[in-house]
Formats: C-alpha cells, sequence, structure tokens
C-alpha cells in the first residue's frame, strides 16, 4: 500500500492575492508531494505498521511504532496529514464566519476578534518552523502550536484549522513578514469545512 498526494481542491491561483500562484505550486507539488514520497519509502520497507491505517490514525499511536521509524513517521506522516488539513481548510471565496463552531469559538476565547489574535500570536510566535491549530480536546477547543511537522494527533487532539508557518509557506511573497502572511489567511479560511469538522468531532 502506498499513501496518495490528493490534487488541491481549488486551482493553483485559486487563493491569490493571499497566497500566490507560485508558493502554491511549490508548496503542494514539491514539499508536499515531498512527504508522502518519504513516507511511502518507509511503508515499503515496515508495510505491516501501516496496512489498511490512514496516516491520521498512525500518528494517533506513534509511540506505539519502533523507534527507529518514529522520527521519519512524525515528521513524512505528520507532513503529509498536516498539509492536507491546510489545503482542505482554505477557501477561494470568502466565507460567512458563521456555523456552530463560530459559536463555540466566540464562548470559548469570549469573541472572534479575541480568538483571531490569540491564534495569531501562537502562529507568530512558534520559532521556526511549525504550525498553529485550532483544536478540540474532547470537547473544548483549544488553540496550540506545534513544531516542525509535529501533528496534534500525536497529543490526543483533534485539528480543524491549520495554518502552516514554515517559511516555504509564504517566503516568495511574504519574506520575513510572517505577520502579514497571517493577516492575510484570515480571507480565505474555510470555514464551512472547520465547522464540518467541528460537528463530526466533538463529544
Ligand atoms: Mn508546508
Amino acid at each position: 500500500m502506498s499513501y496518495i498526494l490528493k490534487d488541491l481542491p481549488y486551482a493553483y491561483s485559486a487563493l491569490e492575492p493571499y497566497i500566490d500562484e507560485q508558493t502554491m505550486r511549490i508548496h503542494h507539488d514539491k514539499h508536499h508531494q515531498g512527504y508522502v514520497n518519504n513516507l511511502n519509502a518507509i511503508v515499503e520497507k515496515h508495510p505491516s505498521f501501516f496496512e489498511g491505517k490512514e496516516i491520521e490514525e498512525v500518528l494517533k499511536n506513534i509511540d506505539t511504532l519502533p523507534e527507529d521509524i518514529r522520527s521519519i513517521v512524525k515528521n513524512n506522516g505528520g507532513g503529509h496529514a498536516n498539509h492536507t488539513l491546510f489545503w482542505e481548510g482554505l477557501s477561494e471565496e470568502k466565507q460567512a464566519v458563521e456555523g456552530e463552531v463560530i459559536d463555540a469559538i466566540i464562548k470559548t476565547f469570549t469573541s472572534f476578534e479575541a480568538f483571531k489574535e490569540a491564534f495569531a500570536k501562537a502562529a507568530t510566535t512558534r520559532f521556526g518552523s511549525g504550525w498553529a491549530w485550532l483544536v478540540l480536546q474532547g470537547d473544548t477547543l483549544e488553540i496550540v502550536s506545534t513544531a516542525n511537522q509535529d501533528s496534534p494527533l500525536s497529543d490526543g487532539k483533534i485539528p480543524l484549522l491549520a495554518l502552516d508557518v514554515w517559511e516555504h509557506a509564504y517566503y516568495l511573497k511574504y519574506q520575513n513578514l510572517r505577520g502579514d502572511y497571517i493577516t492575510a489567511f484570515w480571507n480565505i479560511v474555510n470555514w464551512q469545512e472547520v465547522n464540518r469538522r467541528y460537528l463530526q468531532y466533538k463529544k
């Protein structure tokens, strides 16, 4: 068996001007494909650990993998799962900020603006490469950030919304201005998908 990189659910240029076409092409076709290829190389050598398992299930149980392949699966399996979530969480059309997940966000963080500020802070202060997340732990919403390609699934949390803050995600357009990229992100969040995940996974 092997894991497959799906096409983007929109054109490479669909997120312009917030994320540029060239970044999307390199990010999806080179970076994400690279994670999938590296993951499949491990799957080929150790098929029994992966047979019939979605990558999300593997990441949830990362501690059960033999130590000598755990890091490479964490990095590349995480890279595959994280990017899949990221693409699905973006929308080419500006979406209404509504749905049960928005009600829950306002209840948890006191206001939508306060949520955005806290999320942006998690994304800005992640040192080096990593991700900012809105996650569910049980039925509680939390903002977390992870280093490298670490997945919240490995910490027992369900990711609802992902923001990639590796430089490869924004450097061509924004250079060192990670904050501007984070501000732009709010224009392309797929709230329908975030809400769908929330309804699927909340207890
Ligand atoms: Mn990335």
